[in-house]
């Protein structure tokens, strides 16, 4: 399958600039079977055929074990039709992240999801996971991380796990979520919708929806939120705060000198 030239060029975009796929790579990637996801494995798959270098590709899905039973054949017919091997990993995550009441499970789910996506890639020797992270999702958690953990930072092109030692790749992040949705007719077989409960509400849907709402306001929001996330933006930030022993040293210091001028104002008199 050959990719229309605007894909194929904002995926290399992506895999040079960040050196996410090389010669040899063992890519495994992360399918969920969603939108993002299964056109993750469509691109990756033509590419393969067209890169000027060899890597091996295979999919992952890990099953959360929701008591609702999900139809998983349009992701197995999807790897089938694109010959890509799949393994399905069926998992207790449901149990495991869903049984704290009042507290929302996606970060725990996250967790396990990742940790068994990345443990079978160790054990089957893949050297990189590719997940299906896009741009709004990169700007989403810079958002999130701001507004919800005081930081500023959001997920890196390719990370380095040293547990596993595999490096973690998201070559789609130069796409806008509303282009993956219309390059959907590129992939063979639908996505499979989540019966998760927390879908559509977690932190992230909110902090989705309060940049769509800023955007109705100013169009610039999103792409500005792009370039304040990119490192040797313009920075003017307060300085650290002092810890506890510094703020009274300075404390000190500054009663000493003012104490001393006015000693001095004292003897002109
Ligand atoms: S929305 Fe559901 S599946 Fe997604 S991270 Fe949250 S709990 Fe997990």
């Amino acid at each position: 399958m050959k990719l229309p030239k605007w894909i194929d060029r904002r995926l290399w975009r992506a895999i040079v600039e960040f050196k996410l796929i090389e010669a040899g790579d063992r890519v495994l990637v992360g399918l969920s079977g969603g939108k993002d996801s299964s056109f993750l494995l469509t691109c990756l798959r033509a590419l393969q055929e067209h890169a000027p270098f060899p890597f091996d590709l295979a999919a992952v899905h890990v099953d959360q074990g929701f008591p609702d039973v999900v139809d998983l054949t349009p992701l197995t017919d999807l790897c089938a039709h694109l010959k890509v091997p799949l393994e399905i990993l069926e998992t207790q995550i449901y149990q495991m992240a869903f049984m704290q009441e009042g507290q929302s499970p996606c970060a725990r789910c996250a967790y396990f999801r990742r940790g068994f996506i990345h443990n079978y890639a160790r054990d089957h020797e893949y050297n990189k996971v590719a997940l299906a992270h896009h741009l709004d999702d990169a700007v989403e958690t810079f958002l999130m991380s701001q507004l919800f953990a005081g930081q500023l930072k959001t997920f890196q092109p390719k990370s380095y796990l040293t547990r596993t030692e595999v490096t973690v790749i998201r070559p789609l992040l130069y796409f806008r979520e509303k282009e993956i949705k219309q390059a959907q007719r590129l992939v063979a077989f639908p996505p499979i919708n989540t019966p998760c409960p927390y879908a559509g509400h977690s932190m992230r849907a909110t902090a989705k929806e309060l940049i769509g709402n800023l955007e109705k306001m100013n169009e610039r929001v999103f792409d500005n939120l792009v370039v304040a996330m990119r490192e040797g933006t313009k920075q003017d930030l307060w300085p650290a705060p002092l810890a506890k022993d510094e703020f009274r040293v300075l404390m000190a210091d500054f009663w000493h000198t003012k104490q001393k001028l006015a000693d001095k104002e004292d003897n002109m008199e």
